[in-house]
């Protein structure tokens, strides 16, 4: 099979997929103006990759002899994983780090959990052997996955089992030809443009709640599966020239609801076994390895950032002064740390079996890190840019008008470039930054992982904290208790008086 380009990407797109939006079945995500543009976007990813140029860059040949993206590769090595992140960098920097759920997150968390196959055998062999055939038909189709393993936001003092109504997906049935599932999962980022979802339960699970302790996966377009789509900020956009990133980078969430959805048993990876629902993400490199890829991308995008504030101070005219440079050293310094966080995770990477993997402290303490980090660093610019960000002409539409466009060119100013060119950068800060696309990502990166509190126990669980007590108690043993008199016995006082 040739590399897939994005001609085949999009056609397989073309199918009886359930997506509603505003009222109204999707009848092409292709063309539709809510989707269009961002599938596009996703398309020019698989034709970067199969330009004869990017052939080693971004592709490797599979021990079935297809020639398939990097990001399915299980690394062996530091230097598989160095190579593997170079595609997965490449890929993130045609899109400036804004397509959070591209092929090669689920890609990545699919091999996870390849990697893991000794760990899912031992809890049940026959559904190990259906997710190994399965990771083989997906990477020999470069298909794009996506996942959603997050049950609805509902009460969040209760169990899947016991929310007032039975809201969370759950097998309803099973006979021999597999079994059938009815309920929801909360986002499904991308899956409205994916070929497959892949439906998993991240979230604790008490003895007795098998039900809900399940993964499989489908093509997007099975019967019985809805795409429940929030609001498209595509759709919502005047033109690419208003809005550079919503127009093309919207890679849009919905709730998907699965009703009476059958799923065969070789689909099926997890069935009614609560420890192996939980050991898919943990005890396996599936959780740590997703994440990686993750930021992976976002080094690129707080780099893209980066470059935008620079770009900001210097139409303001601000660059040069003292406390703006400041300012941008602590950017600089920030966006230094994730990227050297990745490297971390790299060199102190460990073995998993035969294979390579990043290292889980790493990669949770920069999940910490950067849940906090982004909306400081989104906030950071926004001081930096004022408000140039709201000082815009309403639409190109004004631009076209000769009038008009005589009295924005004489109120946009800048000594660093002309009118036009101040009108540009502000529009993309104000996307990257203030738009309802920025603000969604700013939520994005403070929650795709969980919320803090869940990567605050990843990071407790996966620090060393004996090799970190130890130094502790060894500086406390440098000096000796002191020897203290023994305590007076004051009863015999107290009785005597
Ligand atoms: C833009 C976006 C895209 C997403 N895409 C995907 C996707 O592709 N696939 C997918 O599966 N999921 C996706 N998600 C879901 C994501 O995984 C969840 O939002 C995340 O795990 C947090 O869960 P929650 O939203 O239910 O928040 P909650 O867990 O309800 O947390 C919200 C807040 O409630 C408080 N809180 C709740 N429970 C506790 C507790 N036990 N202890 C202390 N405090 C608590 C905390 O203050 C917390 O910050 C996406 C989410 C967003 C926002």
């Amino acid at each position: 099979m040739p590399i897939r380009t994005g001609a085949a990407y999009v056609n397989a797109l073309r199918d009886r997929r359930r997506v509603v939006l505003d009222g109204r079945t999707v009848a092409d995500v292709t063309t539709d103006p809510a989707f269009r543009g961002t599938v596009a976007s996703f398309a020019g990813l698989y034709d970067m990759q199969a330009a004869p140029g990017n052939r080693d860059l971004m592709t490797f040949e599979t021990d079935t002899g297809h020639r398939v993206n990097r990001a399915w590769q299980l690394p062996t090595s530091l230097q598989d994983l160095v190579e593997r992140r170079q595609a997965i960098e490449a890929w993130s920097a045609l899109t400036f780090g804004w397509l959070g759920r591209s092929p090669d997150h689920l890609a990545t968390a699919l091999g996870g959990l390849m990697m893991g196959d000794a760990v899912m055998a031992a809890h049940d062999p026959a559904r190990a052997a259906a997710f190994r055939d399965y990771f083989t038909y997906a990477r020999d189709r470069d298909l794009f996955v996506t996942y959603v393993i997050q049950n609805p936001q509902a009460d969040k003092s209760r169990s899947p089992s016991a929310q007032a109504r039975d809201v969370v997906l759950h097998v309803v049935d099973e006979d021999a030809a597999g079994i059938t599932v009815s309920g929801a999962k909360m986002l499904g980022t991308s899956t409205v443009m994916a070929d497959e979802v892949f439906v998993g339960n991240i979230q604790p699970l008490k003895p007795g709640e098998g039900a809900y302790a399940l993964s499989f996966a489908l093509p997007v377009s099975t019967p019985g599966i809805v795409l429940l789509s929030r609001r498209s900020y595509e759709a919502g956009v005047t033109s690419a020239f208003d809005y550079p990133l919503s127009s093309r980078f919207d890679e849009n969430d919905a709730v998907v609801v699965f009703e009476g959805v059958k799923v065969p048993w070789e689909r099926v990876f997890v069935h009614g076994d609560v420890a192996a629902a939980r050991a898919q993400w943990h005890e396996t490199p599936t959780h740590v390895y997703q994440n990686y890829q993750s930021q992976i991308r976002l080094k690129v995008k707080l780099r893209f950032l980066l470059g935008l504030a620079r770009r900001i101070a210097e139409v303001n005219g601000t660059a040069g002064m003292p406390q703006v440079e400041a300012v941008l050293a602590r950017l600089a310094t920030e966006a230094a740390i994730v990227e050297g966080m990745v490297a971390g995770m790299e060199a102190a990477g460990r073995r998993f079996g035969p294979y390579f993997v990043p290292s889980a402290h790493l990669l949770y303490a920069a999940q910490t890190y950067t849940q906090d980090l982004y909306p400081r660093f989104v906030n950071t610019i926004r001081d930096l840019a004022g408000g140039g960000v709201i000082m815009l002409p309403s639409s190109v539409r004004d631009l076209e008008d000769p009038e008009i466009r005589r009295h924005v060119e004489a109120t946009q100013v800048s000594s660093a470039t002309d009118a036009l060119g101040r009108v540009g950068v502000m529009k993309l800060a104000w996307d990257a930054l203030g738009s309802e696309f920025a603000s969604r990502h700013v939520q994005y990166e403070m929650f795709y992982a969980g919320a803090s509190y869940v990567n605050h126990a990843n990071v407790n669980r996966t620090y060393d904290w004996s090799a970190a007590t130890a130094l502790a108690d060894a500086a406390l043993a440098l000096s000796p208790r002191p020897a203290v008199p023994d305590r007076l016995d004051l009863s015999q006082g107290e009785a005597a008086e």
